[in-house]
């Protein structure tokens, strides 16, 4: 064991005689402490200033500034003894107690009682420093388990915070990242470094979000910039908004960053669906007003020529039916447009409704034919029909109208005037219904987005339309429980195909089976479908 060091303390011995100070370093020496001497009082205080002293020797009787002087001046702060010749009067005595001397002593001293009141006062002054240091190292000790409490509690809390959060010391080195963040990026503690953050940074945002950084780092200004990041899970990159702001010690500098960043994708994925709707909202519009306009311009132009004609008088019964043809056809263009606007709000917002009754698409597509047998003629096309004699089903009558004649008009917009086949096949508990044109044909990859609403895949300039019949048809026949499919090659035809079942559904009972066989169709159908 080693041997204890015995504490070391300083005494200040004042007196204006060097004589009486080497008598008291030779009393004080064998206690082993620090002995400084003070020729003055001005060179007493210069001492006290650099010093901790436990005790002061003082000559009462200084030239210059005296014993009392100095004790005011030091007023307590350490414990004085007085030293004074022999027969002083008590007055002097009592002046000095007043003064904050702790005792007082009469030359010439005995040594050992000398030692004995030093060292008592040493021991009491060792004592209160050890009290101090230990108090000291208490309160540090303190001070660190209650700083690594609380920064216990604070990773807690950022671990069970949702949003990645990551801290920067003040050269912006990434050097803590929160549990949501790790497990975000994928990333291990070991793997955090300032590069490991910019890597999970989609490619396209990496150097506008590092030049931002360095701009706002180098500025002292708090960073805020949408930014994605990728998700190591999924691999996807999703919109965050990221913030970082300074930490500053007491002093205001900075010490260091801290940023989060916040995951905003959904609400960025809205805003751009929405941007997307408001385009695509106003192409439509001006899509629709123009679709609208060409027929309604024809109407007023035909019906201003017959008023002209009829008010002048020169109107055969032949020029009037051929001019009123020309008018009800445009009126019944406009009529199936609007009738189209009006189904994408019913069919946005849910209100497609089913009227399911008995219906044979035989029948449906004989009427259908017939109606649109000199439209087609108009444009040198052939309407044929290959069915049989009935095909029924339990669906809704206009609806499937709906359906087979947006193909039949679609098959006469786009079938360059070539001939046109319409099929019906029974094939047990479903029916098929194939429109095929020999026209422009679809480019493979528009095959699909043209059930899409306000698609269109033919140049616009060339054909009217806005892009809705389709979507309305796969509406239709989704609601019916069926598909509709397109096998197109561009510039050698289409051919639309519907499957539809007979008896869709849960929700639909089957009629009993005499009903089926209940004939009911008219005979122009039969007629018209043989022979469009
Ligand atoms: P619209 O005819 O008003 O544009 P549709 O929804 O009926 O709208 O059709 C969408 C697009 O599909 C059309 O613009 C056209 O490009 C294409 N299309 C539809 N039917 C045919 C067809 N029979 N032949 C070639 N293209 C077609």
């Amino acid at each position: 064991m080693e041997p204890a060091v015995p504490p070391q303390a300083s005494l200040l011995l004042v007196d204006d005689h060097a004589g009486n100070l080497v008598t008291l370093q030779a009393i004080l020496a064998p206690l082993g402490h620090e002995l400084v001497t003070a020729l003055s009082g001005e060179e007493a205080l210069g001492h006290l200033l650099r010093k901790n002293f436990a005790l002061i020797l003082l000559d009462v009787q200084m030239a210059g500034m005296n014993g009392f002087e100095l004790a005011a001046i030091i007023k307590r702060h350490v414990p004085i003894i007085f030293m004074t010749a022999v027969g002083k009067d008590a007055a002097h005595v009592f002046r000095g107690y007043s003064e904050g001397a702790v005792d007082y002593l009469v030359k010439p001293f005995d040594p050992d009682i000398l030692r004995a009141k030093v060292s008592v006062f040493v021991d009491l002054h060792i004592k209160e420093q050890t009290i101090k240091a230990q108090e000291h190292i208490l309160r540090e000790h303190q001070r660190e388990v209650l700083e690594r409490e609380n920064e216990v509690r604070y990773r807690r809390l950022l671990d069970a915070m949702p949003q990645c959060i990551w801290a920067t010391d003040a050269t912006g080195h990434v050097d803590y990242w929160n549990r949501a963040g790790l497990e975000y990026c994928g990333l291990r503690p070991e793997e955090v470094s300032e590069d490991s953050f910019w890597e999970q940074l989609h490619p396209e945002d990496r150097a506008a979000a590092r030049e931002d950084w360095e701009r706002d780092k180098r500025g002292h200004i708090p960073l805020e910039r949408p930014i994605r990041i990728r998700n190591a899970a999924t691999g996807e990159y999703r919109w965050h908004l990221a913030r970082a702001v300074p930490e500053r010690d007491e002093g205001g500098a900075i010490t260091g960053w801290i940023a989060t960043a916040t995951d905003i994708d959904d609400q960025k994925r809205a805003e751009q669906t929405l941007e997307a709707t408001i385009a695509l909202r106003d192409d439509f519009l001006s899509v629709a007003s123009h679709e609208l306009r060409t027929p309604l311009t024809s109407l007023k132009l035909e019906a201003a020529n017959l008023l002209r004609r009829a008010r002048r008088g020169d109107l055969t019964d032949d020029r009037l039916v051929t001019r009123l043809e020309r008018i009800d056809a445009q009126a019944a263009r406009m009529h199936r447009l609007i009738n189209e606007l009006l189904d994408v709000s019913r069919i946005v917002a849910g209100r497609l409704e089913l009227s399911l009754e008995e219906v044979d698409l035989v029948q449906v597509v004989g009427e259908v034919v017939l109606q649109f047998k000199e439209e087609a003629a108009r444009v040198g096309c052939t309407l044929s029909i290959a069915m049989p004699s009935e095909a029924v089903g339990h669906w809704d009558r206009s609806r499937l109208e709906q359906v087979v004649t947006n193909l039949i008009t679609n098959a006469i917009k786009y079938g360059g005037g070539k001939p046109i086949a319409i099929e019906v096949v029974e094939h047990g508990d479903r029916i098929r219904l194939v429109v095929c044109d020999h026209g422009v044909g679809i480019p493979p990859e528009d095959q699909d987005r043209i059930f899409d609403r306000f698609e269109r895949a033919a140049p616009t300039r060339n054909y009217s339309g806005i892009g809705l019949g389709l979507w309305i048809v796969k509406q239709i026949i989704d609601a019916l429980g069926g598909t509709v499919t397109v096998d197109s090659i561009p510039d050698r035809g289409s051919a639309f195909t519907v499957e539809l079942p007979r008896w869709n559904g849960a929700a639909l009972t089957r009629p009993p089976a005499a009903d089926l066989d209940h004939p009911r169709f008219p005979e122009l159908a039969r007629g018209a479908a043989r022979s469009p």
